[in-house]
């Protein structure tokens, strides 16, 4: 199940004291202060002050406030088949909280990814238990979005957590061994130790060989993040080559996208893959910039980046953008004799033009 997009807003009510026994004090979803308000629609929900609910609302809430209704007024924890169902929809609660948290990451809103990493967690927690080893994702997840608000000790406190968790489960898998890696190599890079940094976005890219395959895009990110680490260091040319071979491995990776795209016209993008696109663009944009910065540019690899982007856009369906890189990156190609972009990047103008000029569906 993908999690719906936001639209509607919070509604409170006040708590009934009556309504609970004495000794059941209630306390807010995101601080853990003492609640005076309650969720009106699924009511098992509380927080301190209105402000909180509406983080909440907006972070996570408004897409689990039911699934919550099930699981927090689970009446009959004796019966073994309600407990089994229970656990069921608890791990369908962490899995919709990862995929929101994440995509709120990738696309900047940290803030907003908060409250889904904090339900992840605790949620995690009641399920598995304190100290578990299932404990390591949702920890990654508070950590990034910590990360993003500038918190780092409490970052730092997040992941030595995670990283004991992996001490004392040294066969987890490489996934999450992998996650844990960035996220150390992220915060490594935020502090300033750049030599550690590397090491633990070197591991980065080992896990996710292992984990995904050499081409996959976990792999190229962990390129990507390798070179952000040694621009820091001034090293630009080990840079530039470790940029080519990024966006070599996005060209190969988004001519396949272009050529389902237009099989399939009108097929839906998933959650993930639209989060994954925020990321590939961004990406992509930091790579154009550097190389457009250079006193020597390298025709061939902005023609390279600029179709990639241009690519990009036209899958998202935006015309204007992808005809905007599109030229960047034919006017790079031109420079070069018989460049083979030259004539896809053409290829793909034609097409972007052929669908401005067309009459808009409904239209006629
Ligand atoms: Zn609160
Ligand atoms: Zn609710």
């Amino acid at each position: 199940m993908e999690p719906d997009e936001p639209g509607t807003s919070a509604v409170a009510t006040e708590i009934m004291p009556l309504a609970f026994a004495k000794g059941n004090e209630k306390y807010c979803e995101l601080c853990q202060r003492e609640a005076y308000l309650q969720c009106a629609k699924c009511q098992v929900t509380f927080y301190c002050n209105a402000d909180h609910q509406q983080a909440d609302w907006v972070g996570v809430h408004e897409r689990i406030c039911q699934m919550l209704v099930s699981i927090r007024s689970m009446k009959d924890i004796y019966d073994p088949a309600v407990r089994k169902r229970n656990q069921l929809r608890k791990t369908h609660l962490i899995k919709i909280c990862k995929l929101v948290a994440q995509s709120k990451l990738s696309e900047g809103k940290h803030e907003e990814a908060l409250p889904a990493a904090h339900c992840c967690l605790q949620t995690s927690i009641d399920l598995y238990g304190p100290n578990t080893i299932q404990l390591v994702p949702a920890y990654i997840l508070l950590a990034e979005a910590n990360m993003g608000l500038g918190n780092l000790a409490v970052v730092a406190e997040l992941l030595s957590q995670a990283e004991w968790a992996v001490l004392k489960n040294p066969e987890l898998g490489a996934s999450v061994q992998q996650q844990l890696h960035r996220s150390l190599g992220h915060y490594h890079t935020s502090v300033g130790n750049l030599e550690i940094a590397l090491h633990h976005f070197s591991n980065d890219i080992y896990f996710a060989c292992e984990e995904y395959g050499l081409d996959s895009s976990a792999t190229t990110k962990g390129y990507f993040l390798i070179a952000d680490v040694f621009a820091r260091q001034g090293r630009t040319a080990i840079v530039h080559s470790l940029y080519s071979e990024v966006a070599e491995r996005w060209h190969k990776h988004l001519n396949s996208l272009l050529e389902t795209h237009q099989q399939h016209a009108d097929s839906s993008v998933s959650f993930y893959e639209k989060a994954q696109r925020v990321e590939m663009e961004e990406m992509l944009r930091v790579i154009l910039e550097f190389e457009q910065k250079q006193s020597r540019r390298d025709a061939a690899l902005i023609a390279l980046i600029a179709h990639n982007l241009a690519m990009l856009w036209f899958i998202n369906g935006d015309l204007h953008k992808a005809q905007d890189f599109g030229s960047t990156a034919l006017q790079a190609s031109l420079q070069i004799p018989k460049h083979k972009l030259t004539e896809p990047i053409q290829e793909l103008l034609q097409q972007v033009e052929s669908l401005q000029t067309e009459p808009q569906p409904g239209s006629d």
